[in-house]
């Protein structure tokens, strides 16, 4: 059903906050907390307007009781500014994709199975399981580096260990995601560092 699929949500500087359903967007439009922007034209609408441009063929929509409108893609919030603040999780999955699944001493490209997660300064000497101390390893570097720091070992990373830059991902499905969104959830746009 109409309502329930997924509108877009901007903050006022037009950056993507998240999603929600159509039928909110269309009570946040109405209470005037949100405006509805046209994806094709970028015309923002409060909600009189954009019911008043009607419905052409085809175009998705939703009736009310009175109305006849279209499906609002995309709103604006009126009054947020915030950028969601979140920090990509530190997990086994961000830690392969940081590391590209490459052996962090060697170079070398890997399967998942072949490679596995080394604590640059050992658990037993009180590393931590941090984005700092962590990277991947192929098996021959684990087990040469063994039990000891890279300096011990003659060994060199080759790159720092740090939190990733990249955002969070946009937990939309993609079958969710629509064609007019695409402007706004741009792979520039999540690669971008997040300030406070
Ligand atoms: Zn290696």
């Amino acid at each position: 059903m109409a309502l329930d699929e997924a509108t877009l949500v901007l903050n006022r500087s037009w950056v993507v906050i998240h999603t929600t359903s159509v039928r909110r967007a269309l009570t946040l439009a109405v209470n005037r907390v949100a405006k509805i922007l046209a994806p094709d034209t970028f015309e923002v609408h409060d909600f009189e307007s954009w019911s008043q441009l009607g419905v052409r063929n085809g175009e998705p929509s939703v009736r009310t009781v009175s109305l006849h409108i279209k499906v609002p893609e995309i709103i604006v919030l009126s009054a947020y500014d915030a950028i969601p603040k979140k920090e990509v999780p530190f997990t086994r999955r961000n830690l392969y994709k940081r590391d590209h699944l490459t052996c962090q001493y060697c170079g070398s490209r890997s399967t998942t199975e072949a490679l596995s997660i080394d604590h640059v300064v050992p658990r037993s000497r009180g590393g931590k399981t941090t984005w700092q101390n962590c990277v991947l390893a192929c098996v021959r570097c684990n087990v040469r580096k063994g039990n000891r720091t890279p300096a011990e070992a003659g060994m060199k990373l080759l790159a720092s260990p740090l939190r990733p830059r990249w955002g969070p991902t946009l937990s939309i499905p993609i079958a969710k995601r629509r064609l007019s969104w695409k402007q706004f959830v741009s792979e520039r746009y999540w690669n971008a560092e997040l300030h406070d």
